[in-house]
């Protein structure tokens, strides 16, 4: 596992620190009236090419935890959310939220109504994804028929997620779940793609994660339909056959892989700092995306 340069998260009172991801904070409430919930902090840490990079990008946890509740809003309707109180340590005011602790299921729930990233690369591989066949003559950034259900599982901290198939996670969770997970995560992406299409923004894929309450509940976790989470693309400039233009950090990978960064990817070392102008630029496109998909300025 390589080293991910996670900084040790702070302790915040009435809290006892349990995880600590690639970009979020995870503790466990342990007094008052959410007593046995979590807090989840989302910070302003971006990672790339599998690292954590030593430049934060200020404000991104607060724009996206702000995405994060506007979607679960959205989302209302089609399913139930983990989101508990926005009362949170003011240290972590705006970008904590405390949520129900759920039995999480280890599946990444991913939809695609496109093709990228890995989905593109198993399906030059083997015309598939995640045993679902698709049509020949597909390149970067296509359109698929109809939006399909692709799941990961979970890797560890630092791993690759790996895409399995549908079968793999009927195993996994048994088959009522596995169908009412797919049928969830493709209504999810659903809506998400539509609200988005009318603000001139493609959602092409979407990460979600689901648990169960004890009483059965099926719920939304996690983060939902942010750019950490979701590939999210400039409608006007879609173009199938080349990578697309996207509202995360590409401002970022570009610049690491341009000479100026002096970085030298192949030889494993961590990137260097970012400079304040791809900082700045990496900021504003966090809230153009917060602003053109809400509808809120920033
Ligand atoms: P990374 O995202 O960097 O690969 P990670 O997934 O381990 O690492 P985070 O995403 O930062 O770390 O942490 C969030 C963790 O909290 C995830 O493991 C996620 O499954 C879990 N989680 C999210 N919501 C809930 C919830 N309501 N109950 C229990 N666990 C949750
Ligand atoms: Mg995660």
């Amino acid at each position: 596992m390589a080293d991910l340069n996670i900084p040790t998260a702070p302790a915040l009172d009435g809290t006892r620190h349990l995880h600590s991801g690639k970009v979020r904070d995870l503790y466990e409430v342990t007094g008052g009236e959410h007593e046995g919930c979590l807090l989840m902090v989302a910070s302003d840490r971006i990672s790339a090419f599998d690292f954590v990079l030593d430049t934060p990008i200020p404000d991104k946890g607060e724009i996206l935890t702000r995405m994060s509740l506007w979607w679960f809003a959205q989302l209302a309707d089609l399913v139930p959310n983990h989101l508990v109180s926005l009362d949170v340590p003011a240290a972590v005011r705006g970008r904590g939220v405390v949520c129900e602790r759920l039995e999480m299921f280890p599946v990444e729930c991913v939809a695609r109504g496109y093709l990228t990233g890995s989905g593109l690369l198993d399906y030059r591989a083997t015309g598939e994804v995640c045993g679902i066949a698709l049509p020949d003559g597909l390149e970067d950034g296509s359109r698929l028929p109809e939006p399909v259900f692709t799941p990961a599982t979970k890797a560890e901290l630092g791993d690759h997620d790996e895409n399995v198939s549908y079968d793999a996670v009927e195993r996994q969770v048994g088959a009522d779940t596995a169908r009412r997970l797919r049928e969830l995560t493709l209504a999810v992406y659903a809506r998400g793609e539509q609200v988005a299409r009318e603000r001139g923004i493609i959602l092409a894929d979407t990460k979600l994660e689901f648990g169960r309450r004890p009483d059965g509940t099926i719920v939304l976790a996690d983060e939902v339909l942010t750019p950490d989470s979701s590939r999210f693309w400039p409608a006007d400039r879609w173009q199938p056959g080349r990578a697309q233009p996207s509202y995360d950090k590409q401002i970022v990978r570009n610049w690491l892989l341009s000479p100026e960064s002096g970085w030298d990817r192949a030889a494993g070392g961590p990137p260097p700092a970012l400079p304040p102008e791809v900082v700045e630029r990496t900021r504003a496109r966090y809230v153009e995306a917060y602003e053109l998909l809400t509808g809120e300025s920033w």
